[in-house]
Order: C-alpha cells, then sequence, then structure tokens
C-alpha cells in the first residue's frame, strides 16, 4: 500500500518507532507524513505519535530537546535530522483561539480527532504496514477532498491558523474543499486576522514558498481571507489600468499572474514583492487621475513596509522587499541607462531576483521582455573587472590630498566612481584630478 522511500530521513523515522516499539511503546509515524506517502510523494518531515511519554522518550535516544513537553512533544535528533516524537495526546480548552489550553495523554484515536483535516489525520505503522484511519482520511485522499475533521465551525474557532491551512493543502495538492469546511470558512474568514504575527509569518512563508502559491491567494480571495490579511489590496481589485500594457485586467488580476508567474516555489522575499508590487496603484491614481499612476513605486515601498512591519519580518527582508518593491520599474529603461547606473544595478545584492520580478511582471501584463532581455545579456556578457573594477583612489587618497574626512568625501568619491564606470577615466591619476575639480566645485 505505501511504498517506503530509500533516503535517510525516511530511514531515521523508522528507526525512532523501532526503537520505541522495543522499548515497550506503542509507536506510528502521524499526519503530513502519512497522507505524502499515500500519494507516493517524500514528506517534507516526518512526526512520530508513540504512547510514550516525553520523559521515556529522552532515555530511549542520546540527543533529544525538549520543545513542548509540557504537551507531549519531544525533538529526537538522529544522525543530525530532527524528528518531532509526540505522545498520543487530546487537547482541550481554546480559549484563545490559539492554544490548548491544555493536553491530556489518550489513545491514537482521540489523538487523530485533535487534527486538522481527516488527509491530515491518519497513521501508519511502518513495521507491520498497517494505515490506522479513524476519520475517513483515506477516502478524502482518493475524492481529493480537504475536510475538517469533526465540526467545522468548532475546530477553525479553536485555531484561526487552520482557516489558512486549508487553502494551503488545497493549493498544494489540487484538492477541493469540502462543502461543510468551506461554508465554515467563508463564515469566520475575518478570524485569520487574530493569528499572531510569528504564526501568521510562518504559514504565508510555507504557502509563497509552496507548489502554487497563486493558486492559494486566489483560493484565500475566494474565501474572504486575503483581504482580511491584506487590507491593502482590497482597493487594487476594480483598479483600472491602461489596456494597451495591461490588457489582463484590473491591478488584482495582475498582481496575482505576476505572482504565477514566478513560477512553483519563488523565494519568499521574491514572492511578497510580487505581491505588494503595485500596491501603491490604488493611491497613486488618485492623485494621477484614472489609469494613471505616479509615484505608485514610492508610495508602494512606504506600504510595503508597513505590511512587513505587521508581519514582523526582519529588517533584512523588509529592506529587501521594500527595495524590490520600490525599483520594480527600473528595468523598463534599462537600454537607456548610463552604464554607471547598469554597473551599480548589477552590484545590488538583489539584482537577480530584480530581474525575477520585472519578468514576472511584464509576463502578468502586455507580455513584452525586450528590457529584461537587454540587461540579462548585458549582465551576463560583463566580466566582474569591468561591472566591478577595483576603485581608482579611497578616501586616503583625498587626505593625502590635503582634503579634510567630511560629508564632500562620499560626494567626491561617488562622481570619480561614476566617471570610472562610465569608462571616462581609467587612471588614479585622471581620478585625482577629477576629484580636485569636483571637491572645488562643490567647497563653498
Ligand atoms: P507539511 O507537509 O507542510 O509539513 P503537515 O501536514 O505535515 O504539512 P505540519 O504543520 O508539519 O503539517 O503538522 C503536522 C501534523 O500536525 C498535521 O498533518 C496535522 O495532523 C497536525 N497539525 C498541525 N498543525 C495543526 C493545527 N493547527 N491544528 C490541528 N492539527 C494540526
Ligand atoms: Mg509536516
Amino acid at each position: 500500500m505505501i511504498r517506503r522511500p530509500t533516503d535517510s530521513r525516511y530511514r531515521g523515522a523508522e528507526e525512532i518507532v523501532r526503537r520505541l516499539r522495543s522499548g515497550g511503546h506503542q509507536a506510528l509515524l502521524a499526519g503530513g507524513c502519512v497522507r505524502d506517502l499515500l500519494r507516493g510523494e517524500v514528506p517534507r518531515d516526518y512526526d512520530v505519535a508513540t504512547s510514550a511519554r516525553p520523559g521515556q522518550v529522552e532515555e530511549l535516544f542520546e540527543e533529544t530537546r525538549a520543545v513542548g513537553k509540557q504537551f507531549g512533544v519531544c525533538l529526537v535528533i538522529l544522525d543530525g535530522s530532527p524528528y518531532e516524537v509526540a505522545t498520543f495526546r487530546r487537547d482541550w480548552g481554546y480559549s484563545d483561539g490559539r492554544h490548548p489550553d491544555g493536553v491530556t495523554f489518550c489513545e491514537p484515536e482521540q489523538d487523530a480527532m485533535r487534527r486538522d483535516f481527516t488527509i491530515n489525520g491518519m497513521f501508519w505503522d511502518p513495521l507491520e504496514d498497517t494505515l490506522l484511519d479513524f476519520v475517513g482520511g483515506r477516502a478524502d485522499l482518493e475524492r481529493r477532498l480537504v475536510r475538517a475533521i469533526g465540526d467545522p465551525v468548532t475546530r477553525f474557532q479553536e485555531d484561526r491558523l487552520r482557516l489558512l491551512r486549508a487553502a494551503r493543502f488545497a493549493a498544494r495538492l489540487e484538492f477541493a474543499i469540502e462543502e461543510k469546511t468551506r461554508q465554515a470558512i467563508r463564515s469566520l474568514a475575518h478570524l485569520c486576522a487574530d493569528v499572531s504575527p510569528e504564526r501568521l509569518q510562518e504559514e504565508l512563508r510555507i504557502i509563497l514558498t509552496d507548489r502554487d502559491p497563486a493558486g492559494a491567494l486566489r483560493l484565500m480571495d475566494e474565501l474572504g481571507m486575503l483581504f482580511v490579511l491584506f487590507p491593502e489590496l482590497v482597493e487594487t481589485k476594480g483598479c483600472e489600468q491602461p489596456e494597451n500594457y495591461h490588457p489582463e485586467g484590473d491591478v488584482f488580476v495582475h498582481t496575482i499572474l505576476t505572482v504565477e508567474k514566478l513560477g512553483p516555489h519563488p523565494d519568499f522575499e521574491l514572492a511578497m514583492a510580487a505581491l505588494l508590487h503595485d500596491i501603491g496603484k490604488p493611491q497613486a491614481s488618485r492623485q494621477g487621475g484614472p489609469k494613471c499612476f505616479p509615484e505608485h513605486c514610492e508610495i508602494g515601498r512606504q506600504m510595503t513596509w508597513q505590511v512587513c512591519r505587521r508581519l514582523r519580518l526582519s529588517n533584512d527582508e523588509t529592506e529587501r522587499i521594500c527595495w524590490l518593491v520600490e525599483r520594480h520599474l527600473y528595468f523598463k529603461d534599462a537600454p537607456n541607462m548610463k552604464e554607471s547606473t547598469l554597473k551599480r544595478l548589477f552590484a545590488e545584492p538583489g539584482f537577480e531576483q530584480l530581474a525575477e520580478l520585472h519578468r514576472a511582471d511584464a509576463l502578468g501584463s502586455w507580455g513584452r521582455l525586450d528590457g529584461y532581455e537587454y540587461v540579462m545579456d548585458r549582465w551576463r556578457n560583463m566580466p566582474p573587472e569591468v561591472a566591478q573594477p577595483p576603485p581608482l583612489i579611497t578616501g586616503d587618497d583625498l587626505i593625502e590630498m590635503g582634503y579634510e574626512p567630511g560629508p564632500l568625501f562620499g560626494k567626491v568619491l561617488d562622481r570619480v566612481r561614476e566617471a570610472q564606470l562610465d569608462g571616462l577615466i581609467s587612471t588614479a591619476e585622471q581620478a585625482r584630478e577629477l576629484a580636485r575639480t569636483t571637491a572645488d566645485q562643490l567647497q563653498p
């Protein structure tokens, strides 16, 4: 029924089950990995469910980490890989809509009932090759359905993150969401605003880097969740654009299409930037008139910063995503760019992401890739010593020339560098001369 994978991750999981069993405990593979194994796919991670208590698990393995001992969860490290080993448990009370108030250890059947969807609620015994399916997961896998275990409304109220997980699994597996589960999500969609920023960020990270992020976003929109999480996107729907550049439709349609054109498994920063690249358009058009979007890159950058803050993204990620949004039209004028501008663009750490964003943006609208192809062609054919030659002079040279360190330094060096990158000067001598005339011009 299940073909055992041959990789070391799987062997590790089986070894954990075997060791728990020989210690006299019941042990099974549980949840998402069973779903993936039944589908013939390699699971992202393996979870083991057992009758052993965390203390007993710790006794059986050399290397363990306590991650949620009070909830019965232990991390076992085997051959350097972590596996989650959790005692069969039943959750009770979800007074905050996020965490169970406590857990009680129990039989596998009740452990299945606390899981989110039937396809995620099965156990498999790899030693006996038997499936324990208390929730009808097998049948739903065959029918290609995401169905909540138990009463969907109650289950989503208990933990609001499940609303988003439903969209994630439906999009990833190309499954439909069962009707009652679907109705429950639509009626409770507003609750996904209560998910903590940390869990939300983690979930969005998985969704946006998954196989079909655009599909997941369309589904989240259909179910009423997308605008709860990103109210900034509300006005992009119905925000009309010039047909010659945007035959595909309004800003919203274009946005999701841009995400789609990134292809499967994009990196997170890029996917966020694609999702947010035009959020400045509705506001810009209030200033510029219908179908006119002056300053939308700058407005978009500011709005993007707010979104990233709200999701508590790191400074590095926030800066990169904002930079991509701000520069997303940058390639458009590439053939007219000065050499120095182009070379400086190549030196940006986010250059390749920006190129990819531009490509997706173009493919998600009028489809012309001339700007992209021009830049990539130049980039591929420019040797590094031409793109990033060592500077002809430094601040030390300026000091030696008798200038006082200060704000002037940066401006002078910048002008000299620009001339170098534009091919106007190529020796230290010429650089010093240009530095001198520039400093004289700039100094009062
Ligand atoms: P993935 O392939 O993305 O890892 P997964 O199904 O393994 O998907 P995990 O987040 O790794 O998902 O969780 C493992 C299992 O734990 C799930 O399959 C499900 O049974 C259970 N689970 C996880 N999160 C929840 C939740 N919020 N509510 C109920 N059960 C959950
Ligand atoms: Mg998993």
